[in-house]
């Protein structure tokens, strides 16, 4: 039987470097390999033979044998023993895969979907958890502490999160032996799991724990104290560490992460660290000028309003926002002044206003003049 060509095989140039050699039989392994393609001899064969390709390519030696006397460098007598037919004399070519994609676990187990969360001794880390938060504008303008109550799991007090109750003693695990790892197989390749039952630790309970029936956690309400400080927006993410869910079986605790959510205000708008007010005033105020009050998160203020100030203006109050949550300072407040014309006059008022209208001078056309004169060629 005729070999392929070990270059060709791999789809390789003659004097690929050893970069190209391996991204080549990479490619074709994760390809070719049994797991992907269960019951397929052929690409079983396929995979053997650039397993083996790959093997003598990337060693300087066999090389350069394979370069000078072809396939006859390998056989009885030569670098190994071909007498076993394909793979003869070579390593398993599951060994190969496993050192290309360095060692037993990592990619190999990516690739399959192989491996979990779980460490060494069956020690797993704790789930986060999440609580949403709602506080007020003024809880956030001024900063807060806030007392939160939720379930979580914990470590069983009545075991100390062993599983097992006290006194009882821990066995060899029935399943795996006491080694803490299964073999099982896929395909035709057999590899070495965790095992489920013991959870690798080599042991499981005689007697499970009479409080949490073995599984050295317990649900229980919880309360935490946390600050809140001043400046936090929609969204801030406040970390309580360690207050998650306990570990399994020695692992750590989880975080619990507070959400934080600010409420809707009745008067201000925020805009990031800037607040925003409307506020309406009289239209002689517009017109004479004077100062009015106005809220702030903080102490009251006071607001100038010029002579003749528009409706729509806003104004600037500086360091009267939001606290920046780092660094210091506040953001400012503005306010949009909202002239307000009266619905309704007394006799009195009305006589005011017409005495005022005819001092303006022209009563029966109350628009401004450089209005008119803009507008004059469309008026028909
Ligand atoms: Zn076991
Ligand atoms: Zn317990």
């Amino acid at each position: 039987m005729s070999k392929a060509d070990y270059y060709q095989l791999l789809g390789v140039s003659r004097d690929a470097d050893s970069d190209t050699l391996k991204k080549a039989y990479r490619k074709l392994a994760v390809k070719y390999h049994p797991d992907k393609n269960p019951d397929n001899p052929e690409a079983e064969a396929k995979f053997k033979e650039v397993s083996e390709a790959y093997e003598v390519l990337k060693d300087a030696d066999k090389r350069a044998a394979y370069d000078r006397y072809g396939h006859d460098a390998f056989k009885a007598g030569g670098m190994g023993n071909a007498a076993g037919g394909a793979g003869g004399g070579f390593h398993d070519p599951f060994e190969m895969f496993r050192e290309a994609f360095g060692g037993g676990g990592g990619i190999f187990e990516d690739l399959f979907g192989g491996g979990g969360g779980r460490g060494a001794g069956g020690a797993q880390h704790g789930s986060d958890l999440r609580y949403d938060l709602e506080i007020t504008l003024e809880q956030a303008a001024e900063g807060t502490e806030k007392e939160i109550r939720y379930n979580r799991a914990v470590s069983c007090k009545h075991c100390s999160g062993s599983g097992a109750e006290p006194g009882s003693k821990k066995v060899t695990c029935p399943t795996c032996g006491g080694t803490g790892q299964v073999s099982s197989n896929r395909g035709f390749i057999s590899f070495r799991q965790v095992c489920p039952d013991c959870q690798g630790t080599g042991q499981i309970i005689e007697k499970p724990c009479s409080h949490c029936h073995g599984e050295g956690r317990v649900m229980e309400r919880s309360t935490v104290k946390i600050r809140i400080p001043a400046g936090v927006y929609t969204g801030a993410k406040l970390r309580s560490a360690g207050k998650g869910e306990a570990g399994h079986l020695g692992g750590q605790s989880g975080d619990l992460y507070i959400i934080i959510h600010v409420a809707e205000h009745e008067l201000f708008e925020r805009h990031e660290d800037d607040l925003f007010c409307e506020i309406p005033i009289k239209f002689t105020l517009a017109a004479l000028g004077g100062s009015i009050q106005v809220p702030t998160l903080f102490e009251q203020g006071t607001l100038k309003i010029p002579a003749g100030t528009q409706s729509g203006t806003t104004f600037r109050l500086r360091n009267h926002g939001m606290p920046h949550l780092r660094g210091g300072g506040k953001g400012d407040l503005l306010i949009r002044v909202h002239v307000e014309v009266p619905t309704k006059l007394s006799k009195e008022q009305t006589h005011k206003l017409e005495d005022y209208a005819e001092a303006c001078g022209d009563p029966a056309n109350p628009v401004s003049k450089s209005f008119l004169e803009k507008a004059k060629k469309f008026f028909r």
